[in-house]
């Protein structure tokens, strides 16, 4: 018996090894550069800059560079080699860096901006913030904003404008109105739907800001993340796609929390199946119930 397991074993071994090839292996999808620095189509002087998973925005203009969102949470490197790739473009000064929002993960790190001379921009409520957290890797801003600022730098306008609460309360969206480009973080999503977004959001007025945007005039959107496909910018398409996400996933959710399901079993129960082939579903589905039921099923 022992002796015709191990043949089988053997003859199994045998064939596998004589059928599979070096070059029948499927090839392996080519990854993206770790970085990347990409000028937007259509524009003279806007560039998208990539790191991994994060992107931020910067302007270069003949008076200097206006730059957004340092990108260096827990990788000071990222920091650096966004300087530098800036470097590449233009010798220009960078005069201005703009934090997005107040997370981590987009605005650590901006030391070397405020080395080079870079005059820190946010919402108000982000210095409010940081000044309570003193995290050593993340620099205060220079100048707190309200609701809007316009800056004015070597022939381009860009307007800072604060739409209210949504995935944070002090997200600002980046208005070029000659270019018609919006640079917006985290509460637009382009093809994918929000998941760790929504942990510390404000779901009802998360759709008020974006009914803002979308009255706003502006025909593409840079997000904060490459957006899916394929790293591709936004479209007003998509901010609506979010919104009726939202919606439809706060309605469904009511009327659970209502018949006093949360958050088990809604959590279970709310598939929001049709959208079971976005990117981030799997990881997504039980943090937007968990923030409704939050919202429904407890008051906040
Ligand atoms: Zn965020």
């Amino acid at each position: 018996m022992k002796r015709t397991v191990l043949a089988i074993l053997a003859l199994g071994l045998a064939t596998g090894a004589a059928t599979v090839w070096p070059q029948d292996k499927p090839a392996e999808p080519a990854k993206p550069p770790l970085f990347a620095t990409t000028k937007v189509d259509g524009t003279d002087n806007v560039y998208i800059f990539r790191y991994a998973n994060h992107q931020a925005m910067f302007i270069v203009t003949p008076a200097g560079v206006i730059a957004t969102d340092p990108i260096g949470y827990g990788r000071p490197q990222a920091v650096t080699t966004y300087v530098d790739e800036i470097r590449k473009v233009t010798d220009k000064p960078i005069k201005y860096l703009v934090y997005s929002h107040h997370h981590y993960d987009h605005i650590a790190g901006g030391q070397p901006f405020k080395d080079a001379g870079a005059k820190i921009i946010a919402h108000k409520r982000v210095k409010e913030r940081l000044a309570v957290l003193k995290d050593p890797a993340t620099v205060l801003p220079d100048e707190s904003i309200g609701n809007r600022k316009t800056i004015k730098l070597g022939g381009t306008t860009l307007e800072l404008i604060y739409v209210g609460l949504n995935h944070s309360d002090s997200s600002l969206v980046m208005r070029l109105p000659k270019e018609k480009i919006i640079f917006a973080v985290d509460f637009l999503p382009v093809g994918s739907v929000p998941g760790l977004a929504m942990i510390d959001s404000y779901p009802l007025e998360w759709e008020a800001s974006m009914k803002k945007v979308l009255a706003m005039d502006w025909e593409r959107l840079i997000p904060g993340h490459p957006g899916a496909p394929g790293g591709r910018l936004g479209t007003k398409k998509d901010v609506q796609d979010i919104r009726t996400f939202l919606q439809e996933a706060s309605a469904e959710v009511q009327a659970e929390a209502r018949a006093g399901k949360c958050w088990q079993p809604a959590e279970k129960e709310v598939t929001l199946s049709r959208y079971a082939g976005w990117p981030g579903y799997e990881v997504a589905r039980p943090l937007v119930v968990r923030r409704y039921c939050g919202l429904w099923g407890r008051g906040t």
